[in-house]
């Protein structure tokens, strides 16, 4: 929630989507490809982020933050991902350990991370997949053992984003065996060094080679005998860290669907530009009716894509229950960005499958969001389901 009024939000997100546009068209897309393909951490880009408030910019303003809105936030993310996908992964598990600290967590636990976390002296992973337990989060197997006034902490984490930069990570542990399972879990608050191979008891793996999503760190963390303080619990109480941590995956959706429409609007745009200019059989592309049917599919998807995305957003920022449009909207989205992506390529011809065009790396970013923040299978399962519970679809 933020303390400004309508009128002062609706200036503060024009401000700050200005400076995100002008920023990504003069510092990220100049540089995107060249990262993309050395697989290269952007440290620069990242420090211009800090220095621009960015990680922070959810965070309230008295724990430091710019205290704008979830709708900010979202087309924040659009314009950073029109630029390159990579620089949104920065900030989603950042944002979403955020939102679980302002959310859930004690005044202690507020007052020592926001601050240090809205101006992105430490950035922070969101540490819930593990090698047995990405989709059947019940089979997390990581656990935490109470020992005085600390936890031990023995497990496995998978796909650790930010995980090697990470000074926090938001963890999912099982703190008893209670079944069903997931009311046995509970989130730590785990600090570690960042940038170090091993911190304590966790160790970092090499960077996962990727597809795409590449310069942003995915990396698994084998964790063993790490002991935190037991004021490193969420919110000082055990067992309620399934539905904590749900919570936030609500808005890793609502990111998702954001990045998507950034990534798919740019797509379009060069579809645009490239038809206009490329000719063949004495005219551009652009006048070939097939090309036409394409941008005019292609156009339409994107323009819902867009509207749905923020109407999650939108509801999500009122307190509404935001379960089924966050799911559809990360699924309606990632779905025709994929399909954006794809015809892109078609209409760059040969010039879509060459590195030097930004269709490749768009067409290889894309199936990323399929595939996270649950996959789209396990999306359909989930809407299917609530909407049979409750018809929850309104007239
Ligand atoms: C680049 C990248 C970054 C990531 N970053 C993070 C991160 O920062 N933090 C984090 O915690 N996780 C992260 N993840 C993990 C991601 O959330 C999981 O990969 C995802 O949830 C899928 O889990 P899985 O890979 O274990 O696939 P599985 O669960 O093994 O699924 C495999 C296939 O089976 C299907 N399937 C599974 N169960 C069912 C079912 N009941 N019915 C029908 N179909 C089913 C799935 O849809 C999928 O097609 C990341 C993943 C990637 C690739």
């Amino acid at each position: 929630m933020t303390t400004l009024s309508p009128e002062e939000l609706d200036a503060a997100r024009a401000e700050m989507l200005e400076l995100v546009r002008t920023f990504t068209a003069k510092e990220i897309i100049p540089v995107a490809g060249h990262f993309d393909h050395a697989d290269e951490y952007p440290e620069r880009i990242v420090e211009q982020m800090k220095e621009m408030g960015l990680f922070g910019i959810t965070v309230p303003a008295e724990y430091g933050g710019l205290g704008l809105d979830l709708l900010t936030y979202v087309m924040v993310v659009e314009e950073l991902s029109y630029g390159w996908m990579s620089v949104s992964g920065f900030l989603n598990t950042h944002f979403m350990a955020c939102y679980l600290i302002k959310t859930f967590g004690t005044e202690q636990q507020k007052t020592d991370l926001l601050p240090r976390l809205a101006t992105g002296e430490i950035r922070a992973a969101y540490c819930l997949s593990e090698p047995d337990a990405g989709s059947d989060v019940a089979n997390i197997r990581t656990r935490a053992v109470r020992d005085g006034d600390e936890y031990v902490l023995n497990g496995t984490k998978m796909w650790i984003t930010n995980g090697r930069e990470a000074g926090l990570c938001a963890m999912l542990v099982k703190t008893s065996d209670a079944d069903p399972s997931h009311r046995g879990m509970s989130v730590m608050l785990v600090e570690k060094e960042p940038g170090a191979d091993v911190s304590g008891g966790i160790s970092v793996s090499p960077n996962i080679h990727k597809l795409g999503y590449r310069g942003v760190e995915t990396v698994e963390l084998s964790i063993s005998d790490h002991r935190v303080p037991a004021t490193a619990l969420l919110g000082g109480e055990e067992n309620v860290g399934f539905s904590q941590m749900m919570s936030a995956v609500e808005l890793g959706r609502i990111n998702i669907a954001a990045r998507a429409v950034g990534v798919a609007q740019r797509a379009f745009d060069e579809s645009i530009r490239y038809a206009q200019e490329r000719k063949t059989f004495g005219k551009p592309i652009a006048q070939h009716q097939a090309i036409q049917l394409k941008l005019g599919d292609m156009g339409t998807k994107l323009h819902a894509a867009r509207l749905v995305a923020r109407d999650a957003a939108e509801r999500k920022a009122r307190g509404e229950r935001a379960d089924l449009v966050a799911g559809m909207a990360k699924l309606f989205c990632s779905e025709v960005c994929w399909e954006i992506t794809q015809e892109a390529l078609r209409i760059h011809g040969g010039n879509g499958y060459a590195a030097e065009y930004p269709i490749e790396r768009l067409y290889r970013d894309a199936p990323l969001m399929i595939v996270g923040e649950g996959t789209n299978e396990i999306q359909k399962m989930v809407i299917g389901r609530r909407l049979l519970e409750d018809h929850a679809i309104e007239r």
